[in-house]
């Protein structure tokens, strides 16, 4: 299988995952960067997976779904473009010959799912929209801290070897507010300059692993020490797992 990250907008990527012949499409909030591939690889679209309903990621699905006729599959919770087959976590779809198990992952929106497939090419895949980013996390808009805390923790608990493909490249910004709350992470430090080196040569910095992501993410390392210490630096009242993790997310909107 063939994983390609479609530039779109300013700064999302539309992932197409294609054997040759057939194709799906994460999160298409634009039809016509999918088109454009589509055609330069004479693919055809099977399918059109959605992980929720903000407009960067539906935007074009109903322009592709009425030009392939691809099944759509999306959050039983949400409003996204109809017609389309809703899942929830626990659910499993078999699509393109690969076996993808939902995860239900609400914090940035209430109904936001995930979508992982344990062996694509032996190794597994992650598409998890705007719940997890390269060191970082999606924004709260419409569910709790403790939400966004338990959805992380359970991407976190996949496997290691896990390919995480994120749907904005906010690498940068997101590693240079890593630094700034773990300054004495080598494999954060690490991983910057490989991105900062990714980014001069116009590549994305994703997929990124779950493993690498334990390492650097500060958003998967709320109750680390150090990440605690820093927070608590920052906002002394916070005095649990889910305040600490709340207020971390708050001092990164603040962040510039
Ligand atoms: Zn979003
Ligand atoms: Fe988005």
């Amino acid at each position: 299988m063939d994983l390609i990250a479609l530039p779109a907008f300013e700064d999302n990527y539309l992932w197409l995952l294609h054997d040759g012949q057939q194709a799906l499409v994460v999160d298409p909030g634009d039809a016509a960067p999918v088109h454009a591939a589509l055609r330069r690889l004479g693919l055809r679209l099977a399918c059109i997976l959605v992980t929720h309903h903000h407009g960067d990621h539906t935007g074009g699905v109903t322009a592709l779904r009425e030009a392939s006729g691809a099944t759509v599959y999306g959050p039983a919770r949400e409003r996204i473009p109809e017609p389309f087959t809703p899942l929830a976590g626990g659910d499993r779809l078999r699509v393109l010959g690969l076996d993808f198990e939902v995860l239900d992952v609400p914090g940035h929106t209430a109904g936001h799912i995930a979508f992982f497939a344990r062996d694509v090419d032996g190794a597994p895949l992650l598409f998890c929209g705007d719940t997890l980013f390269s060191g970082g996390c999606g924004r709260i808009f419409e569910g709790t801290p403790a939400q966004l805390l338990a959805s992380l923790d359970a991407l976190a608990a996949l496997p290691p070897t896990t390919r995480v493909c994120a749907a904005h490249e906010y690498t940068l910004g997101n590693l240079r507010f890593a630094r700034t709350v773990e300054p004495d992470n080598t494999a954060l430090a690490d991983h910057e300059r490989q991105c900062l080196q990714r980014r001069a040569d116009g590549r994305p910095t994703l997929p990124s692993t779950i493993g690498l992501e334990r390492a650097i993410n500060p958003f998967l390392r709320s109750r680390e020490a150090a990440v605690t210490r820093a927070v608590r630096a920052h906002s002394p009242s916070a005095n649990d797992a889910v305040a600490v993790f709340a207020a971390l997310r708050q001092w990164k909107n603040e962040f510039r």
